[in-house]
């Protein structure tokens, strides 16, 4: 099997679709129901999230392994530091290996409870993510993933620190990177730009998350540090009581998102799904026949 960094190096956009862990039966069904309509479309990848501190570690390994099992996708396990011991990490990459699952996306994670509290690593654990990276390197056939931040990580002193610390992580091994979620396209390309200007060439995947509902925005805004646009916020806001208008709002305004990315080159999308597919799908639908436009309008 290829591995995502060829794939990545290949022509063409990837897109892939992020999950996370359900807490409940009926989450279970919900998410199902989401992977079963998104299979069909074959994406590059679907991950599967890693609740902070370890909290959902047996149901992100759980999900991650009957997806490998029980469909035809590729699945990516995020994995976080925060919490464990290595022996405790070194046995969650020993679960994936066993199950067949070859993809790790290597974070730190966040202090759970408050995500800004101050950072205190696990006694016999990692601080940064990129040790992280090197453990799950020498511990088999995987490939890595890590995280970017089109805005800069909150706890970065500036760009240059944000910036070298992203490179180190690639140095240790990584093959791509997949971005916070972030609502401006000039985010993501200042990023880029940065990272390439600092002669790194992983390829970074940019995160769309569907804006439809302004409650449910404001506060994955506020947890992920990224700005969400006050003109979206205030089309959002006249559409509280419309759920069909804010949807409405939310993907075109993704689509047009992410239409202006893979026009600047961005190597691919990672959409982000909250284990619902509608919004999403809408938007890949969207983007697929946008590209199938641009191509017949070039005669290819
Ligand atoms: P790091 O790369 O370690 O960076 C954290 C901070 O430390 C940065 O400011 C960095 O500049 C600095 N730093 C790095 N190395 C050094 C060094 N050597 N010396 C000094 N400073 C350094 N969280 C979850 O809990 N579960 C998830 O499933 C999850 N999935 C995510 C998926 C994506 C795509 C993204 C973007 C984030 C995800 N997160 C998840 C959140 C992530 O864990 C947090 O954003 C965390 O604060 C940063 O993780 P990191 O891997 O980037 O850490």
């Amino acid at each position: 099997m290829s591995t995502l960094r060829e794939i990545l190096a290949a022509p063409g956009p990837s897109f892939s679709f992020e999950f996370f862990p359900p807490k409940t039966a009926q989450g279970e069904r919900t998410l199902w129901n989401a992977i079963r309509r998104i299979e069909p479309l074959a994406p590059t990848f679907v991950s599967v999230t890693y609740g902070a501190g370890g909290s959902s570690r047996d149901r992100t390994v759980a999900v991650t392994k009957r997806i490998a099992a029980q469909t035809t996708l590729r699945p990516v396990a995020h994995l976080t530091a925060v919490g464990h011991s290595v022996a405790e990490l070194r046995h969650i990459i020993g679960q994936y290996a066993d199950a067949g699952v070859h993809d790790v996306l290597a974070l730190r994670g966040d202090p759970p409870g408050d995500p800004n509290a101050p950072w205190t690593a696990h006694p016999d654990g990692f601080t940064h993510a990129h040790e992280l990276v090197s453990l799950v390197r020498r511990s088999g056939d995987f490939s890595v993933g890590v995280a970017a931040f089109p805005e800069r990580h909150p706890r970065s002193a500036d760009w240059d620190d944000d910036i070298r610390h992203f490179v180190a992580k690639c140095k240790a091994g990584a093959d791509y990177a997949i971005t916070q979620m972030f609502f401006h396209a000039e985010d993501y390309l200042r990023l880029r730009d940065k990272v390439a200007a600092a002669g790194c060439d992983t390829p970074i995947i940019p995160e769309i998350m569907p804006a439809t509902d302004v409650k449910q925005i404001a506060r994955f805004a506020q947890l992920s540090g990224a700005t969400f646009p006050a003109h979206l916020a205030g089309r959002l806001e006249a559409a509280r009581d419309n759920p069909a208008e804010g949807h409405r709002i939310g993907v075109e305004y993704a689509t047009a998102m992410a239409d202006r990315l893979l026009a600047e080159g961005a190597p691919g999308l990672h959409y982000i799904t909250l284990n619902r597919s509608t919004a999403t799908l809408e938007i890949h639908q969207n983007i697929q026949n946008s590209r199938s436009a641009h191509a017949l309008a070039a005669g290819r």
